[in-house]
C-alpha cells in the first residue's frame, strides 16, 4: 500500500476509534505528518491526559506509552511496534533501585522519565532534560542519587551544590557521538550554533552554545537569528526543525545520528494496532499508583523552583 494510502486509512480509523496518535520529535517523518501531537515524551503524556480521546497510540518507546497509561489509567495506550524499547531505561531495574536506596537510605532518588514503570514506582520524583536541574535544587535532601542517565548527571551536577550518587546509564545514539565529528563541522560552519541534547557526553555538551531538551532544540531555532544550525540529537528533530523553520539550514551533529528503536515504528504497524488494539500498555493497578506519585511531585516541585 502506498504511504499515502496508509496515512489516509490510519487517519480515517483514528477517527472512528475516538484515537489520539502521538508521535515523539524522533519518530520517522511520515508519521509525524499524521500525528495530532508531536513533542517530548512526558509533554506528549501530559497533553494527552488532558484530552476526550478513548484511545491513546503512542509512536515512541515502551518507557514513554508507559507514561501515557500511568497518567491516564483509563484511557487504552497502544504501542504500536512492542519491539521498540529504550536501552537506556533498560540500563537499570527495579532491583537496583532498592539496593541503591539500602546503600544510601538518606538520599532522594531522582529518576529520568526515561525510566520503566516499576523503576519511576520506587523513585522520589521524576524529572525532565528541561527541569533536570530545578528538580534536583528543589529536592530537599543534600545526597541524591541520579537515575539512569549519567551524562545528564554530569551535566546536572555542574548546577547544583549537593552530593550525587550517578548511575551508569546512558542512551547509546546520544553517548556515541564524539567532540572530533563535532569540532569538524564547527570549523565547517563556524557561523552555526551547535544546539545539543544534554544525554550527550559532557565533552560533546561542553562544546556546545545551547544545552536543551528536543522541544527546547526547536524552540531556539526557530528564535535565534542564526540561519544555520548543528544539531545535537536524534534525526528525526529535522522533520520539526524544518518545519518550525523554513528556509534554515540543519547539520546533524554525527553522521548515523540515529536511534534505532525509535525507528522501528513503521506506518504498517500504526495502521495494525488501529484495527487489533495492539500492543495495549497494562501496568499493574499498584504500579500505576506508585509511578503516578513522581511523575506529581516533579510538577509540584517544578512549579516551587519556579516561584521560588
Ligand atoms: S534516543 Fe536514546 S533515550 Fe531515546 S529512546 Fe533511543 S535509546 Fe532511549
Amino acid at each position: 500500500m502506498a504511504y499515502r494510502e496508509l496515512q489516509d486509512r490510519i487517519r480515517r480509523l483514528l477517527k472512528e476509534k475516538n484515537a489520539l496518535l502521538l508521535a515523539h520529535n524522533y519518530q520517522r517523518a511520515e508519521i509525524q505528518e499524521i500525528a495530532d501531537l508531536t513533542g517530548d515524551s512526558y509533554e506528549l503524556s501530559v497533553k494527552a491526559s488532558k484530552t476526550q480521546a478513548d484511545t491513546i497510540v503512542f509512536c515512541g518507546v515502551r518507557f514513554m506509552a508507559e507514561s501515557a497509561k500511568i497518567l491516564s489509567p483509563g484511557k487504552t495506550v497502544l504501542l504500536p511496534n512492542p519491539r521498540a524499547g529504550c536501552p537506556m531505561a533498560d540500563m537499570i531495574t527495579a532491583q537496583q533501585v532498592e539496593q541503591l536506596r539500602a546503600q544510601y537510605p538518606d538520599a532522594s532518588v531522582v529518576s529520568y522519565v526515561n525510566t520503566n514503570a516499576d523503576v519511576k514506582a520506587l523513585s522520589d520524583v521524576c524529572c525532565t532534560s528541561s527541569n533536570a536541574v530545578s528538580i534536583v535544587r528543589a529536592v530537599p535532601a543534600r545526597k541524591v542519587i541520579f537515575i539512569p542517565d549519567k551524562n545528564l548527571g554530569s551535566y546536572v551536577r555542574k548546577f547544583v551544590d549537593k552530593e550525587m550518587i550517578i548511575w551508569d546509564g546512558y542512551c547509546p545514539t546520544h553517548h556515541h557521538v564524539y567532540p572530533a565529528e563535532v569540532q569538524r563541522l564547527k570549523e565547517q560552519y563556524p557561523d552555526a550554533p551547535f544546539v545539543c541534547h544534554p544525554e550527550c557526553r559532557p565533552e560533546v555538551v561542553a562544546l556546545a552554545d545551547k544545552v536543551t531538551s528536543t522541544s527546547g532544540i526547536i524552540k531556539f531555532t526557530q528564535e535565534d537569528p542564526h540561519r544555520r544550525f548543528i544539531i545535537g540529537t536524534e534525526e528525526g528533530i529535522l522533520y520539526q526543525l524544518r518545519k518550525n523553520s523554513p528556509g534554515k539550514e540543519f547539520h546533524l551533529a554525527s553522521y548515523g545520528f540515529i536511534c534505532p528503536n525509535m525507528k522501528r515504528t513503521r506506518l504498517e504497524d500504526v495502521l495494525l494496532a488501529l484495527e487489533k488494539n495492539q500492543e495495549e500498555i497494562k501496568l499493574p493497578p499498584a504500579i500505576i499508583e506508585k509511578a503516578r506519585l513522581p511523575l506529581e511531585r516533579m510538577i509540584e516541585m517544578g512549579a516551587a523552583a519556579l516561584s521560588g
